[in-house]
């Protein structure tokens, strides 16, 4: 028998001692990353009663939520907060899952098994090219025939384009606040042209859009919409892993409902069996901690920043694609000025559609942040 890998194991990490100082260069090389200088991503640090409150929740798991009250109650409270983002419906029930992958996914299993139970035979689903990669996944797993939709110069599903294709398909996906582009689809004119199911993706502009003046609808307002993904571990400023699924009506559960006979909750409505609870904690946290009013002001200075970045980067000659909606910013850049900016420590991003550099101007993207990239990309360029 073969017993390196273990004795290796036994042998590297014998003593407490041994173990954290293995962590530590692990966690050394994690912080090598000037996390200041992270411009392509969705997360930005939560605040430190977040954390703390995440670890107290550690070895809580909500799968099994008759041993672990508290937490399930904990849940309830953070989707209140949620529900009021989303639009309040009488049977409206929700609840907090691994992110927004899982939620999409979930969303479309509840929509599939609807459309199963009606024996229609339709599996055809609308989604836009700025579907996030966890649609495709989903449609993937569930055996799904996508059709694309054709969208506009800002990337929006263009609605009187889709009235015919709806017509043979099982459900449409729109999202608010696209991972490329950060452009909300018309989710309200979309919801009057179609009479098919509606899955939201607001895993981004869920906590964006409900704290911009110019209030853009996304929610349960809306006739057809049926689910909606809401992640607080994006613009919610909360630990990972907290994503949310909300569902118009809590019956659509028993579409995946499952027996799970050994567990204090006998009947299993959800992708995962476990289910990490520090999430919860994390989220219920920020929520409080922000409350809408701190959430408003950190949206306020994102698109501060936003603007102030697609100004400067016009000034310097670049194109800009899209004006944004929320705090998300395109542009034209060549390779070797990406890969220059990388050697400055800039971590960028770029998109699928129309390849072009992508930042996410998350809370830690301060304005000097703003004007220092601004300066490294003035001379780089010039
Ligand atoms: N939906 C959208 C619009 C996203 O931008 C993302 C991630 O960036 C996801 C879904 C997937 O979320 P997660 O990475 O939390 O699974």
């Amino acid at each position: 028998m073969d017993v390196t890998v273990n004795a290796n194991i036994n042998s590297t990490l014998k003593t407490r001692k041994d173990n954290m100082n293995t962590i530590d260069a692990y966690k050394k090389l994690d912080e090598t990353v000037d996390m200041k200088k992270v411009l392509g991503s969705m997360y930005s640090m939560p605040p430190d009663i977040s954390i703390e409150n995440h670890m107290r929740f550690i070895t809580s798991n909500l799968g099994n939520p008759g041993l672990y009250p508290g937490t399930l109650k904990m849940e309830k409270d953070v989707m209140e907060f949620i529900y009021d983002l989303v639009g309040r419906t009488d049977c409206i029930s929700g609840r907090i899952v691994s992110g927004g992958t899982e939620a999409n996914i979930t969303a479309l299993w509840i929509m599939r098994n609807i459309e199963k139970s009606r024996n229609s035979g339709r599996k055809k689903i609308l989604i836009p090219p700025t579907a996030h990669f966890s649609i495709i996944k989903a449609i993937d797993l569930l055996e799904l025939e996508p059709v694309i939709v054709p969208v506009d110069k800002q990337y929006k599903i263009i609605p009187e384009e889709i009235a015919d294709l709806s017509e043979n398909a099982m459900g449409i996906v729109a999202i608010a606040g696209n991972t490329e582009f950060g452009t909300v689809d018309p989710i309200d004119k979309i919801s009057n042209i179609v009479n098919i199911p509606v899955h939201v993706d607001a895993a981004f502009g869920g906590f964006v859009l409900p704290f911009m003046e110019d209030k853009k609808s996304f929610g349960f307002e809306n006739e057809m919409v049926r689910s909606i993904t809401i992640d607080p571990h994006k613009m919610g400023l909360s630990t990972i892993p907290a994503g949310a699924l909300v569902l118009r009506n809590a019956d659509m559960w028993n579409y995946i409902r499952f027996p799970s006979v050994y567990l204090t909750e006998r009947e299993n409505t959800s992708l995962l069996g476990t289910r990490g609870s520090g999430g919860v904690a994390g989220a219920f946290s920020s929520i409080n901690h922000f409350g809408r009013e701190g959430y408003r002001k950190i949206v306020d200075n994102c698109m501060l920043v936003t603007k102030y970045l697609a100004k400067e980067i016009r000034k310097i000659g670049h194109f800009i694609p899209v004006e944004p909606e929320t705090n998300i910013l395109t542009f034209d850049m060549p390779e070797d000025t990406y890969y220059k900016m990388e050697r400055k420590g800039w971590h960028l991003s770029r998109t699928k559609n129309g390849n072009y550099c992508r930042l996410v101007i998350m809370p830690h993207v301060t304005m000097e942040v703003a004007e220092n990239f601004v300066d490294d990309l003035n001379e780089i360029t010039s």
